[in-house]
């Protein structure tokens, strides 16, 4: 029999945030990512955001617990004359940690990893780590400090991993980016499964289901699942943007719709997708060439696929130099020369874009390993895109920012706007999706969906559920764990609905 204890310091009665603390004779958790709802309710970006470890702590944003971080413990030291000379430290003594599994690289699932003190080992596939290392290498760095502070381990898939009582075995699942990785934890033979987040409809599904296999072949003791597609009855029909009709099933839907979009439009065709939604990106790339028409990339994208293209995941992406790349903003001080000109035509100030000066470095080195500068549009050429707009298929992942970019350059824009992107799960998604409606409309482009889910419907959810059978059922990720008893019907599944840091004891 193993005594185990369960936690969700974060993740329950909300999408993301997930914080799962397995105890035993040692600890382990299950992610360790920001919940939206617990920021949003908290900050605002810019002017009311965390600033330290204490902050996130008192905000309950990270779980209140001795031994886990890095910089706890350490307060500055101000002499007499308030002059900072010095730091105390009172160190923490570590805790029996056997370490953290990151499921994937979507903030919700790990984005706090980087305050974790060095003693306590974090695992994740190479791919997630790939992608968090060059979102860190492209993105503004902040006191939290990023992947290049810690130590981040890649899982081998193909051997068990032991961190003190628990043997883990990892599988690689299919979700709306690569890398995507659920668990299934042992000890002494009591077995505990995590879904992370996944699908099986995408390009990798079969993956999905090799992992869905294995739990069927085993007894399962604990699932702790996913069911971001659970919606509380009460919002299920009354909410625009979830409307079911606008999802489609595969991701060979998507590409067919899409294909179809493009054939029937004689004009621009831009396609909205998630930041790092890299299978889709494939997608598009290569529908977009068979239609005949060139892909527009924005540079960080290009960037990324650049990095993959020598590793085993890059392999079946097209040529890059099959596509345009659309460079960053690129807004930099003033020098004298610049300003001299400003001078003599009476003006102070005007906004202008500079073509290499202050550029990120990745950029710049996105831009010297492209010897073809034709390939390169910047934002004040934008409006070349429309001197011959049924060549292209521009890719965005920003739409209302791209659109005003568009609309400085010309006034003239036709075409059909597909919109590639999970559908808005609260009110500030509605109002963000809102605001990018205002813009297409404003451009006047037609408005169409391409988009299939990163999840399991509620159907198959049920059936994936029904099918391993697990003794306990813990619901994560969720903004209606209630409805997985409806979903699961008569069943002999002992459905716990957990809450938030209350710390539940399984008999197993
Ligand atoms: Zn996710």
């Amino acid at each position: 029999m193993v005594n185990l204890k369960i936690t969700a310091h974060g993740g329950v009665n909300e999408i993301g945030g997930n914080q799962i603390l397995l105890e035993q004779e040692s600890k382990l958790f299950l992610d360790f990512g920001i919940s939206f709802s617990t920021q949003k309710n908290f900050y605002e970006f810019p002017l009311l955001v965390p600033g330290s470890l204490t902050d996130l702590i008192n905000t309950n944003l990270i779980p209140n617990l001795s031994g886990l971080y890095r910089n706890a413990g350490i307060s500055p030291i101000y002499d007499k004359n308030n002059l900072f000379i010095d730091v105390s430290k009172k160190i923490e003594k570590e805790e029996n940690y056997a370490g953290v599994l990151i499921s994937h690289a979507h903030v919700d699932h790990y984005y706090f990893f980087t305050l974790l003190r060095d003693y306590i080992p974090i695992y994740l596939s190479s791919l997630s780590k790939r992608i968090i290392e060059l979102k860190d290498e492209t993105s503004y760095k902040n006191w939290r400090g990023d992947s290049s502070n810690i130590n981040l381990n890649a899982l081998d898939f193909s051997r068990d991993l032991i961190l003190k009582e628990y043997t883990i075995k990892s599988f690689p699942v299919d979700h709306s980016l690569p890398g995507a990785t659920a668990f299934l934890i042992s000890i002494n033979g009591t077995n505990i499964a995590y879904t992370g987040d996944m699908r099986f409809h995408g390009i990798r599904g079969e993956t999905t289901r090799t992992f869905k296999n294995y739990l069927m072949n085993h007894d399962i003791d604990v699932l702790i699942s996913e069911g971001t597609k659970l919606k509380p009855e009460k919002t299920k029909n009354d909410d625009p943007y979830t409307d079911s009709k606008n999802i489609l099933n595969s991701e060979q839907e998507v590409k067919e719709k899409f294909i179809n979009l493009v054939n029937n439009e004689k004009n621009l065709v831009i396609y909205d997708a998630s930041y790092y939604d890299f299978d889709r990106l494939k997608t598009i790339w290569k529908a977009t060439i068979e239609c005949g028409r060139i892909l527009i990339l924005p540079s960080k994208q290009a960037y990324f696929v650049n990095k993959f293209m020598s590793e085993d995941y890059g392999k079946d992406f097209p040529d890059l130099k099959t596509v345009k790349i659309l460079l960053n903003s690129n807004k930099g001080r003033i020098n004298q020369r610049e300003k001299d000109i400003l001078e003599s035509q009476g003006l102070d100030n005007i906004y202008f874009e500079s073509w290499k000066k202050y550029r990120k470095t990745w950029e710049k080195e996105l831009m010297n390993l492209i010897l073809n500068s034709d390939q390169l549009i910047w934002k004040p050429a934008l409006g070349e895109i429309l001197d011959d707009p049924d060549k292209y298929v521009v890719f965005v992942v920003d739409g209302a920012r791209f659109l005003k970019d568009l609309k400085k350059s010309t006034n003239n824009i036709i075409g059909t706007y597909i919109y590639g992107k999970a559908e808005a799960f609260d009110i500030e998604g509605e109002l963000k999706f809102y605001k990018l409606k205002q813009w297409v409309n404003l451009c006047k482009l037609k408005f169409k969906y391409a988009h299939s889910s990163g999840h399991l419907s509620e159907e198959e959810l049920a059936r994936f559920i029904d099918d391993i059978s697990p003794k306990i059922l813990i619901p994560v990720h969720t903004e209606a764990p209630e409805r997985f008893k409806k979903i699961l019907g008569n069943t002999s599944i002992n459905i716990k609905l957990l809450e938030k840091k209350k710390t539940y004891q399984f008999n197993l």
